[in-house]
């Protein structure tokens, strides 16, 4: 196994999901340090548009596929270094009406993707968590090692058994792993979330805007590019079997703030914010979010942006689209 630090140039990377809102920013940085790409994804939600300056270049290779068909991955991870797994369902509210969802896109995708490496004989995995595999956690900011591990929706649940597999795949197999636990990550490119939610129901109706909960749900947000260099940096500064990352910005933002930097920004002086009520979003949201990002700053990492300037700087890119 490598315990080593771990050079991220001139390898041949596999990123899942690299058609994403993530995986795309992940594409760009990871071919700037001059390393061959190649992306899985099967488009459901990824946009060949995101990947548009890689498409012809020698270090670029798209394969259209689904984690779901354990042939296709296990045929992309053929001479690969280390994979970037990005694919997922990210949708945390979908768990309420669909309760298969995150079960097949998350863990069992994960799983097939684990006996690709396996199979293959990669010896580094990346992965993308989420802060939601805490729960509602009792110490905040939550570090890494805070436990126990009490998800309240599917998806957190989804992602924290995901962990647990990578980690005993780790282990068993020799294969070191990070495993990226994200706060809320936005920026251009963007398509689902909080700002694009907003933005999309103020073209609708520039008077009111429909807030989900009370309003003060806040939490951490970090712009994308932050998140990308972070990751890199994470890959690059550990030497652990398994490496767990807390990635987010220090400070934290409610829900009706960010609905009036959207409506300073669209230029809108008179919105009326409607509340549906109650302190969650809705069934599994955690109304209060903050990571502590000590492990990372002890490393010699720190977020230039905090929330509330990751959230204006991701709505100015999303309105000039
Ligand atoms: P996204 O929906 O933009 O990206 C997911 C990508 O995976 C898409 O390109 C999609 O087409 C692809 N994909 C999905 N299922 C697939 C399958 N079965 N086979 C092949 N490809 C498949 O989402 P994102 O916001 O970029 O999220 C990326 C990762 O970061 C996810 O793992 C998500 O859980 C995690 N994450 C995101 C946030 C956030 O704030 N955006 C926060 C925490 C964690």
């Amino acid at each position: 196994m490598n315990t080593g630090t771990y050079d991220l140039t001139k390898k041949r990377i596999l990123v899942t999901g690299g058609a994403g809102f993530i995986g795309s920013h992940i594409v760009d940085q990871l071919s700037k340090a001059g390393n061959d790409i190649v992306v899985f994804d099967n488009l459901s939600s990824g946009k060949i548009d995101f990947l548009g300056k890689h498409l012809d270049q020698p270090y670029f290779n798209l394969f259209e596929g689904d984690l779901l068909n354990d042939s296709e991955i296990e045929e992309a991870c053929e001479n690969i270094d280390i994979v970037f797994h990005v694919a997922a369902n990210p949708d945390v509210k979908l768990g309420m009406t669909d309760t298969k969802v995150h079960f097949n896109q998350n863990i069992k995708a994960t799983y097939n993707v684990l006996e690709a490496v396996r199979k293959k004989k990669i010896q580094n995995i990346a992965f993308t968590s989420t802060s939601t595999v805490y729960g509602e956690a009792t110490v905040i900011p939550t570090p890494e090692n805070y436990g126990p591990l009490v998800p309240i929706s599917l998806y957190g649940a989804s992602k924290l058994s995901c962990e647990a597999l990578i980690t005993s795949y780790s282990h068993t197999f020799n294969i070191k792993s990070w495993i990226f636990r994200f706060a809320n990550i936005i920026g251009d490119r963007g398509t689902h979330g909080v700002i694009v939610d907003f933005i999309r129901k103020l073209r609708q109706n520039p008077e009111i805007l429909e807030i989900l909960g009370d309003g003060k749900q806040s939490k951490s947000y970090l712009h994308v590019e932050e998140c990308v260099k972070s990751i890199m940096f994470s890959i690059e500064n550990s030497k652990d079997e398994v490496n767990i990352f807390n990635i987010g910005s220090e400070d934290i933002i409610t829900t009706t703030r960010i609905g009036k930097i959207i409506a300073e920004e669209m230029g809108l002086e008179n919105v009326e914010f409607t509340y549906t009520g109650g302190k969650r979003g809705w069934k599994g949201d955690v109304p209060k979010m903050s990571l502590s990002i000590n492990k990372l700053k002890e490393k010699g990492w720190k977020p230039e942006l905090n929330s509330e300037k990751s959230v204006r700087l991701t709505v100015k890119e999303l309105l000039r689209d």
